[in-house]
């Protein structure tokens, strides 16, 4: 039976070519001023790039806030959002505490993680149950890359192929994405407005990607929700333990904050959206046709695809 998914060669266009006999300038011993002010040149574009990495907030700067539009009511309400996955051990561990308490989230997957490696397999299922529990699949590379920092073509291809790999898995179009941290650019907006494909930014960012120390995730995103007015979209990694074992104090922290709010009713009570909430709200009549008709085949045909997924 053939696999649902590709090697990442099928769907990669690069061109390199290995085994080239090296050009005698490699064997220079003196660089020459010129190549001196290429090294330079890319020495800071290299500095540039780490830290642009190192520091992500610095390039989310002119992304919709709040990411997921205001609140109706006014009421806190958030949307729970997870990126760098599938990962075999704490996806598995976000989906079994969210199952458990019926929240629907979205995945900001990248590709690699489903196309190599031993593991795949697992992580392909992992794919397949998130779509079965209801919730939402949604863009960010396949391989992570700063797409402001990359040519136009490696960065079309990084959207693309992402996008064909988890419709082919999910058999959903794949309708939101996120930049890899955060980056923003006009080549990048041109692309997704080309593509019909909806930028998600974030509102609450723990970075545990940076401390790793699931106490702090949880403070963090406590404090944030203990003053939240209006709707917020929260930030966390299902490839880092920190988030998947803070996740559950978080969930309980609301949980009890809400009984107490209810009691005293002095506030209203933090909702948490499910994700397919956006979908509506981002649906525009600004988008291209093919985009709206897809998301209509979307409601129409879940169902279908939902059984033919379920073993
Ligand atoms: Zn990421």
């Amino acid at each position: 039976m053939s696999s649902p998914f590709h090697r990442q060669d099928d769907v990669r266009s690069s061109s390199f070519t290995f085994g080239q006999v090296p050009s005698v300038r490699a064997y220079q011993i003196h660089p020459t001023s010129r190549q001196l002010r290429g090294y330079i040149y890319r020495l800071l574009v290299g500095v540039g790039f780490i830290a642009a990495i190192c520091h992500p907030s610095t390039l989310d700067a002119g992304w919709r806030k709040p990411a997921g539009g205001p609140s109706a009511s006014g009421a806190p309400e958030i949307i729970l959002t997870f990126d760098d996955g599938p990962h075999q051990e704490y996806t598995s561990t976000i989906l079994d505490e969210l199952q458990s308490r019926d929240i629907k989230a979205m995945f900001f997957w990248v590709g690699h993680r489903v196309l190599r490696g031993k593991k795949t397999t697992a992580q392909v299922d992992l794919v397949r149950r998130a779509v079965r529990e209801g919730h939402l699949i949604a863009n960010h590379t396949v391989n992570h890359v700063n797409l402001c920092a990359t040519d136009a073509e490696e960065a079309a291809h990084e959207i693309d192929a992402n996008a064909h790999i988890y419709q082919r898995l999910t058999g959903l179009p794949i309708i939101f994405f996120r930049s890899p941290y955060g980056a923003r650019c006009k080549q990048l907006l041109r692309m997704l407005k080309e593509r019909g494909l909806s930028h998600l930014h974030w509102d609450i960012d723990p970075r545990e990607w940076f401390h790793r120390d699931a106490e702090q995730v949880r403070d963090y995103v406590v404090r944030k929700l203990r003053n939240l007015n209006g709707r917020a979209v929260v930030l966390m990694h299902d490839t880092k333990a920190a988030s998947a074992r803070a996740l559950p104090d978080i969930l309980n922290w609301i949980d009890e904050e809400n009984r107490r709010r209810q009691l005293e009713g002095d506030q209203p009570t933090i909702r948490i959206l499910d994700a397919s909430t956006l979908v509506n709200a981002y649906l525009t009549p600004a988008m291209p046709h093919w985009f709206g008709q897809t998301a209509t085949r979307y409601v129409y045909t879940l169902s279908d695809t939902l059984s033919r997924l379920v073993p």
